[in-house]
């Protein structure tokens, strides 16, 4: 995907809002600002980057709120058999054999830097945003479930059957592919995703999101002071997605 250029407007733009980010409002003490979502008249630029920080040890095994909230958010209707099912986000269970330790953590599409989705792709209907959102452009995909058999996260998954009440801004289709998006629409519009509103509201903070680079972002401030990790970092994907007490 090419990158898009920034325009004069959105220099101007950024820079207020670096200007803005550094402001000091009483000796030693500064307003950092919040990460903005992009005006909707102006394009996405590779400026920022959203990313995503879950702290496992905030997760607990019996809550599945962030699984419910995408369900609802992306209308993903009940398959026939469970082995179809659309896994945007799912709960693992992980057992650590040294220490017997017991996590339960939520793995969504990982929002690779190296897309290994997209580097196999035919048609270029998986994608990376300049933003590092990676998406499905679902008028060109041609359900050849390459991607499903590259992405080593399993993140994705194949629709099988006939779909109804679509939600309009989250387009799915029979016969392509998919895997969660970051909740693009409420990303383009300044808002958290829906999974990461859900873990926040029933009370567990277990989920940070925001821009990897921009500084002065909460996921920033928080991944300067706490040992995070990538799942197969192995494998130098670089993820957007981080995980903290693994
Ligand atoms: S986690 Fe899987 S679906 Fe997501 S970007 Fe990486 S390879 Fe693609």
């Amino acid at each position: 995907m090419n990158e898009e250029t920034t325009t004069p407007n959105r220099r101007d733009f950024l820079k207020n809002a670096a200007a803005l980010a550094g402001i000091t409002v009483a000796p030693g003490i500064l307003l950092y600002s919040v990460s903005q979502a992009k005006p909707a008249d102006q394009s996405v630029t590779s400026e920022q980057r959203w990313g995503m920080l879950i702290d496992v040890t905030q997760c607990t095994s019996g809550c599945d709120e962030c699984v419910k909230a995408c369900t609802v958010e992306h209308g993903l209707t009940e398959a026939t058999r469970p082995e179809i099912a659309a896994h945007w986000i799912r709960k693992v269970g992980l057992r650590d054999k040294q220490t017997g330790q017991e996590y339960s953590l939520p793995v969504l599409c990982q929002h690779c830097e190296h897309p290994p989705c997209a580097d196999v792709c035919p048609t270029g209907a998986s994608f990376k945003r300049a933003d590092g959102i990676v998406l499905v452009d679902k008028h060109i995909c041609i359900g050849c479930r390459y991607c499903m058999m590259a992405c080593p996260y399993k993140a994705r998954s194949f629709i099988h059957e006939t779909l109804e009440n679509q939600k309009p801004y989250s387009p799915r289709g029979k016969g392509t592919v998919e895997s969660c998006n970051f909740c693009v629409h409420r990303v383009d519009k300044g808002k958290n995703p829906a999974c990461v509103e859900a873990c926040q509201q029933a009370g567990h903070e277990a989920m940070i999101f925001g821009d990897l680079n921009d500084p002065y972002s909460k996921i920033s401030e928080k991944l300067k002071i706490v040992k995070s990790t990538a799942l197969r970092a192995d494998m130098r994907l670089n993820p957007g997605v981080r995980y903290q007490g693994l």
